[in-house]
């Protein structure tokens, strides 16, 4: 049975990922970073439905925590799928913004990335099969006021998931990124309330976290294997 890491599982969009990911037959380790509890109840819930999965806690940016908790998971086999989905925002307007600001959101999308992700990339590559999906946003693409730091690290993810697509294209392993848009999670709804998302969508509601999921279900199966590089938006016709 393949494994899959999914960062940020204890959250909205990762949980519905999680859920799906199991269903598609994968063991999967949903982690948390402060609600270790929340990612341990998904995991039961996955399990009673007759799923494989366990939980696992660790702040994504602390590189040596990050790193000793992925060797541990790693005693038990390699990860073949890992979803980057942990995100956080803290807006402001630039200029207004603390450095604190722009540091933390860019170290939990952009550093967590690479904590999580460079750890699992040899074991993966030994594999032959492997998929790496990161979490974005179409702030990255369009730009949204009060999230230069946000869409700056989301940006980032972009670029290196390109880089290590061509990087990793010829051992089996496809890296792309789901680029949401506005998404039914406690933090869609921090920042959008439901006049913003009548203007902002052409759709006029807000995405579901299962409609992310099915998307990286497909990006994580085996039928996407020759898809990679990719920044696939999903965002109601925000074009
Ligand atoms: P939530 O706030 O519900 O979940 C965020 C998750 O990230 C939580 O599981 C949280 O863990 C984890 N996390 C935060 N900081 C850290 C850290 N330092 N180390 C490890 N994990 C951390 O958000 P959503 O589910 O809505 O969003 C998930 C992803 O989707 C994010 O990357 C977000 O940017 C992106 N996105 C969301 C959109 C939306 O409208 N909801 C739109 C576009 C993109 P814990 O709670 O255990 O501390």
């Amino acid at each position: 049975m393949k494994r899959a890491l999914v960062t940020g599982g204890s959250g909205g969009i990762g949980a519905a990922i999680c859920r799906r990911l199991a269903a598609d037959g994968l063991h999967v380790i949903v982690h948390a970073n402060s609600r270790l509890a929340e990612a341990q109840r998904i995991a039961a819930g996955i399990v009673a439905g007759g799923g494989a999965a366990q939980a696992a806690a660790f702040d994504v940016t602390d590189r040596v925590q990050a790193e000793s908790a992925l060797q541990d998971l790693l005693a038990a086999g390699p990860i073949q799928v890992v979803v980057n989905n942990a995100g956080i925002h803290d807006d402001a307007v630039m200029p207004g913004m603390k450095p604190a600001q722009w540091l933390r959101v860019i170290d939990v999308s952009l550093n967590g990335f690479f904590n999580v992700t460079q750890p699992l990339l040899l074991p993966m590559m030994a594999t032959r099969w492997g998929r790496v999906i990161n979490i974005t946003s179409v702030a990255a693409l369009a730009g949204n006021r009060g999230q230069a730091n946000y869409a700056a690290a989301k940006a980032g993810l972009h670029g290196a998931t390109k880089s290590l697509a061509i990087e990793l294209a010829s051992r089996g392993i496809t890296v792309n990124a789901v680029a949401p848009g506005i998404i039914a999670t406690a933090m869609g709804e921090a920042a959008f309330d439901k006049a913003a998302i009548e203007k902002l969508v052409p759709m006029k509601r807000a995405g579901t976290p299962d409609e992310v999921a099915a998307l990286v279900g497909f990006l994580a199966s085996d039928q996407a294997g020759y898809l990679s590089g990719q920044v696939i938006s999903l965002n109601g016709a925000m074009l």
